[in-house]
Formats: structure tokens, sequence, C-alpha cells
């Protein structure tokens, strides 16, 4: 009973101080203080079940026949695999924009379960070169500097703490660091790939991580040519074999 009455005040509290909707849609929250997400938002806060590259995570028709994407099959990936949770788009993409930019922390653990999962279910043996040990620490990619470390916030490391934590395996900080650059403003691939190929470097890896796999997280996985930057300056450290972690995955 007194528990029901507390719930009740809580709600009814909560809708006094934070009248808002809930921050992925216009619907009224009923309890703004448990979350800022509405059940029906949260529902669809799910990996996507659908075929998808097991090289690089590319969402692939229904369709499609399953393997290797076009891209995979012509050019080598520095990563072991990049696993997402679901396409860039819908309500995966307004919950990362609200995370990125309105810096909705909360959303961070909402948006690592999907993540987590996929992870979890994706092949590590499918004759794709994919199998192996399941990696032994999480790094996460860093935001570029101009967005500022001053500003004191990285999507990706929010991302990647509960990544951590529910493998039970270490989130490594400080060892990615990303080189002093102007912002990417080149717009083909290409160029793209060129300008960050050298965006990233590392501190010294420790011993006990010297040839072990590890786990990149960040937000989106968009063209790969962040990831793939930062993929090699792992492996450039010494590390093993890298898998990449991303909550959402832009189409191609
Ligand atoms: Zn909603
Ligand atoms: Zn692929």
């Amino acid at each position: 009973m007194r528990d029901h009455f507390t719930s009740q005040w809580r709600r009814a509290f909560g809708q006094l101080v934070f009248p808002q909707g809930c921050c992925l849609c216009e619907r009224t929250l009923a309890d703004p203080l448990s979350s800022p997400v509405c059940p029906e938002c949260k529902d669809q806060l799910r990996p996507l079940a659908a075929p998808a590259c097991p090289r690089c995570g590319l969402f692939l028709a229904p369709s499609a026949v399953p393997g290797l994407c076009g891209e995979c099959r012509v050019r080598r990936r520095p990563f072991r695999m990049a696993v997402a949770a679901a396409p860039y788009e819908g309500v995966f993409q307004r919950a990362l924009l609200e995370l990125k930019f309105r810096r909705r922390e909360v959303l961070a653990e909402l948006l690592a379960g999907p993540a987590i999962s996929a992870f979890r279910r994706a092949p590590r043996d499918d004759g794709a070169g994919t199998a192996g040990a399941f990696p032994a620490a999480v790094v996460a990619v860093p935001v570029p500097f101009w967005r500022g470390r001053r500003r004191g916030f990285n999507q990706a490391e929010l991302l990647a703490r509960p990544v951590a934590r529910e493998f039970g395996i270490p989130l490594v900080r400080g060892l990615l660091r990303r080189r002093s650059r102007p912002p990417q403003t080149l717009v083909s691939p290409s160029a793209r790939r060129r300008n960050v190929s050298g965006a990233f470097r590392t501190g010294r890896l420790s011993e006990r991580l010297v040839g072990r796999p590890l786990l990149l997280v960040d937000d989106v996985f968009t063209t790969g040519s962040t990831v793939e930057a930062a993929v090699r300056a792992l492996i450039r450290s010494g590390a093993g074999p890298v898998d990449v972690l991303t909550v959402a995955r832009a189409p191609r």
C-alpha cells in the first residue's frame, strides 16, 4: 500500500515538475522520473533481426544471399568484425542525436542494451574469418578535439561503459587519442579515409593486452573511415584483432 502511494506521489510529482513528453516522440510521459522515453519508443530500441554482412555489419535486404557485402568482398577491413544493433534511422537515430547533442546521458544505457544483444548473438565462426577469442577489453572512440575535451562529454564512452560492464571486461581509457587536426570537410569517402587515416594515436598498451583482441565502441558506423583508422591505431599499438560495436549502422 505504501509503495503504491509512493509511486503515485512520484508520478504526480514527476508530471508536475517535468511536464515534458517522451524525448524521442510527442507522447506524454506517464512517469517522467523513471524514464525520459515512453514505453512505445523503448520497445522499438531492439536489435534488428535482419541479415547483415558478417564482416562489417551492413544490414542487407531481407532477400539478400547471406554472406559478405559487396564492399567487404573487394576490400580488406582492418577489423575482425563490426556489429551494429540497427540501421541509423527512426527511433535509434533520434535517440543517438539526443544523446550526442543534448547530452541525455540516460539514453546511453538504453542504447547500449540492443548493441550488447547484437554483439552476443553475432556469429563468431561463420567462415568469414571472424572466429576467435572474445575481446579482452573495451575501448571507446574518442570525440574529435574540436568538439572539445573541455566539454567532457563522449557519447562513445558512455555507451562503452555498460558494454564493458555487461561483458565483464575492463574499459581502457586514454589508450586511443585523437590527433589535433581540423574538422572533416571532405566529402568523398576515399578522401575522407585518407584524411582520417592518421587521425588517431595511441598511448602505451598495457602488457596484458598485447596481442589480445579488443572491442572498439562507437555510436554510429557511418562510412567506416573513423572506426577503421581507430582500429589501425590500436593494432599498431600491439593489440590483437579488433571487433567494432556500434549502436547504429548507416545504410550504404
Ligand atoms: Zn516516445
Ligand atoms: Zn561488409
